[in-house]
């Protein structure tokens, strides 16, 4: 079990174990926030927090809805704004977040490409160690 929390407390969120690998994203929103995500079904995540506590933000094809708190504006986690086929959604939590980060020593990243939309790995380095370029 891991929990993060925005920088204020009033959204943290619950995850069921500590990731195998973490995404990390050069995205125009991504470059500018630095978000590490890892993917969880989403009935196996505890997001405690109201509807009161945070907003969404969708931009471009508006696949995903980010979520971050109305307070302190971390942003938290993403969902799909839409189900898969079996009803099932995936919910993508910033492990950037993490409330004891020595728990994420040394796990691995993947850096994806989403600045050119094809989400291929560019580069691979571990939690605490950066990255090569
Ligand atoms: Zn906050």
């Amino acid at each position: 079990m891991l929990e993060t929390r925005c920088h204020c407390g009033r959204v943290s969120i619950v995850v069921p174990k500590r990731p195998r690998v973490l995404t990390a994203c050069n995205c125009s929103l991504c470059r500018r926030i630095q978000p590490l995500f890892a993917y969880y079904k989403a009935m196996s995540v505890e997001v405690h927090g109201g509807a009161d506590d945070y907003e969404g933000y969708a931009w471009g094809r508006r696949v995903l809805r980010w979520h971050r708190c109305k307070s302190c504006g971390c942003f938290t986690h993403h969902e799909p704004q839409h189900r898969r086929p079996d009803g099932t959604s995936r919910l993508g939590v910033n492990l950037a977040l993490v409330a004891d980060s020595d728990r994420l020593a040394r796990v691995a990243v993947n850096l994806r490409d989403g600045a050119s939309d094809t989400w291929e790995v560019i580069d691979r380095y571990r939690v605490g160690m950066l990255p090569r370029h």
